[in-house]
């Protein structure tokens, strides 16, 4: 087969990013890495944006969203302490990029899109990289993806007010969740939450991050989201 250029460019800049970016940084499990090592993110941004696809931040994908930037990606994916073979909980597909992380790594990954739009075309890219075992819903994630539930890892990619109450019932007992949380629309703490029995959730910050507002029955309201 013939080299392609272009593949052999965006496979060099994969492995900076992986090298600069999350182990410089910190980023130690070794399956989150080696994801990242492997999921083409230049796939799942806008085409005039592939030339920035490993650039060290986020990227707009339409509807007014935007891809995280590729070390919240890892980080947010590092603590939910996955082993392989889990059942994860996306709120927030967006591109799809994260769901092709998760997925490198659980058994399945659901993930839910309020915005049509965008849940079609992560739908799309998902299959056209052969991510079979993740699953798109267009919904409101806030109420989360109950008949699929419990959840090992549940992650929420966008910030909202509190951890919604459906969100924390749908995480197995054991389970890690994963989301921004903050008292304004656009700026957030990143909150991991452990449920270490049936009715105890321990919360740790894992530091100041800025996410789009999550939009929903259990997160903000349409038209105040300080959008
Ligand atoms: N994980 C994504 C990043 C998405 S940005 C990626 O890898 O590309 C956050 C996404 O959350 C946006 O697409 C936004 O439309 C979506 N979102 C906001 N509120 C939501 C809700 N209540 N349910 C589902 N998705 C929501």
């Amino acid at each position: 087969m013939q080299s392609n250029g272009t593949d052999e460019m965006y496979a060099a800049g994969r492995e900076a990013m992986v090298r600069d970016q999350l182990v410089g940084r910190g980023i130690t499990d070794q399956l989150v890495l080696e994801a990242m090592r492997k999921v083409p993110r230049e796939r799942f941004v806008p085409e005039f944006e592939r030339a920035f696809a490993y650039a060290d931040g986020p990227l707009p994908i339409g509807a007014g969203q935007t891809i995280s930037q590729p070390y919240i990606v890892a980080l947010m994916t590092e603590a939910l302490q996955l082993k392989g073979g889990e059942r994860v909980l996306e709120i927030g597909t967006g591109s799809g990029y994260a769901a092709a992380i998760l997925a490198e790594i659980a058994g399945e990954v659901f993930t839910v899109e309020r915005v049509r739009e965008l849940a079609d075309r992560a739908a799309e890219t998902l299959r056209d990289q052969g991510y079979v075992n993740a699953h798109v819903r267009h919904e409101d994630g806030t109420l989360g993806w109950a008949e699929r539930a419990p959840y090992e890892g549940i992650v929420v990619t966008a910030g909202g007010p509190k951890v919604p109450e459906s969100l924390r019932q749908q995480l197995a007992v054991g389970g890690r969740l994963v989301m921004p949380v903050g008292t304004s629309p656009s700026y957030q703490t990143l909150v991991k939450v452990v449920r270490s029995s049936e009715d105890r959730f321990d919360s740790t910050n894992l530091g100041e991050v800025r996410f789009v507002a999550l939009v929903g029955k259990e997160g903000w309201r349409e038209g105040n989201a300080g959008l």
